[in-house]
């Protein structure tokens, strides 16, 4: 059988998968990329602009279109993988329509779900209106009105960092990652719109790892002005007023504050998503201390399963910003295609 002519099939056409499924049909492979949703692109389909340098992620979006648009990958949406299971040399993948493909080799790239911030009831998402999601706030960014719910523009909006994060309460004690630098982003992004809105960001540690990422931050603070208030948000609530007021015990300078807000931005962070883990579990795959998917060896297999044959790409593995998930996902390919060559 020559190299051109295996099957691998890519389960999740988010940003992994779709990077997985270009770089595995540019070497000549036929593939079968499956997304859930009736669209590709994920959770990138909703966001605006990008940290660190606030590009479109229009960008992003295009270039992950053109990735697909190739004659070797066959586009299934709406459906989901159910299991993925080995018979001899192949991989069997029963999807949730009731069909079955056989594949030479298969890609999990399952992405994360956003944490529910319902979840966090003492921050009021889903019972005062003016609680949002980091998210909801993106949306606001794509409409152009950053907005209350009835019309007003705010004149003052607190983010909370590690929403549904580092987290014991919520079984969650991993970092997200990605949240403190959007947060970051998105207070400069409010000030650029509303020069009149005082921006706060209510964090436990600002963790800048990315390259431009300290950059950012600290642009935000001197030529933006954004607030930072080292300190966790005990309560959410609302006055006679319909304003919303948090308590917060600011822990840099060791005494609680009462605020009042326009808008409170919760910054949710990454899980395992729920189509990943009925799939896991279907399948008997491993799953490390935060319910993501455990690769065969943290530091040299991150992205190899126990199961021959089958690999793993991007945020079903671990959370990760975009351009971890695109490397992450060429790392699985080579991965793929060396077993390709060799099995
Ligand atoms: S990146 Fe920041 S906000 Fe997100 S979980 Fe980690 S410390 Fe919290």
């Amino acid at each position: 059988m020559s190299v051109a002519s295996k099957h691998v099939v890519v389960a999740g056409g988010g940003v992994a998968g779709m990077e997985a499924a270009g770089a595995l049909a540019e070497l000549g492979h036929r593939v079968t990329l499956i997304e859930k949703e009736q669209k590709p692109g994920g959770h990138l389909k909703q966001w605006h602009a990008l940290f660190p340098d606030r590009r479109p992620a229009d960008e992003v979006r295009k270039y992950l279109s053109r990735r697909i648009d190739n004659r070797n990958i066959r586009l299934f949406t709406g459906v989901g993988v159910d299991k993925i299971r080995k018979e001899g040399h192949e991989l069997c993948i029963e999807l949730s329509d009731g069909s079955e493909l056989t594949a030479d080799a298969a890609i999990i790239a399952t992405g994360f779900d956003l944490f529910d911030a319902h979840r966090k009831e003492e921050y009021g998402y889903g019972i005062y209106d003016n609680v949002i999601t980091s998210a909801e706030l993106e949306d606001m960014f794509n409409t152009g009105k950053i907005t209350t719910a009835d019309g007003r523009t705010p004149s003052r909006i607190g983010l909370i960092h590690c929403v549904g994060s580092r987290d014991e309460k919520v079984n969650n004690n991993h970092c997200s990652k990605v949240c403190c630098v959007t947060a970051v982003k998105q207070a400069i992004e409010v000030r650029q719109k509303l020069p009149g809105c005082e921006v706060f960001c209510f964090y436990m540690d600002m963790r800048m790892y990315g390259p431009y990422y300290e950059e950012l931050y600290r642009e935000s603070q001197e030529q933006h002005n954004v607030n930072y208030i080292r300190g966790k948000v005990s309560e959410a609530s609302v006055n006679i007023d319909n304003r919303l007021v948090i308590k917060v015990e600011d822990t840099l300078a060791g005494r609680p504050l009462r605020m009042e807000l326009d808008m409170l931005v919760l910054m949710v962070g990454m899980e395992m998503s729920k189509a990943g883990t009925r799939l896991a579990e279907a399948s008997g795959l491993d799953r490390g201390i935060n319910r993501f998917l455990e690769t065969g060896d943290h530091h040299y297999g991150n992205n190899i399963s126990h199961l021959k044959g089958l690999f793993y790409a991007g945020t079903c593995t671990a959370p990760m910003n975009i351009t971890d998930t695109i490397s992450h996902a060429r790392a699985a390919v080579a991965e793929a295609v060396r077993y390709l060559n060799t099995r």
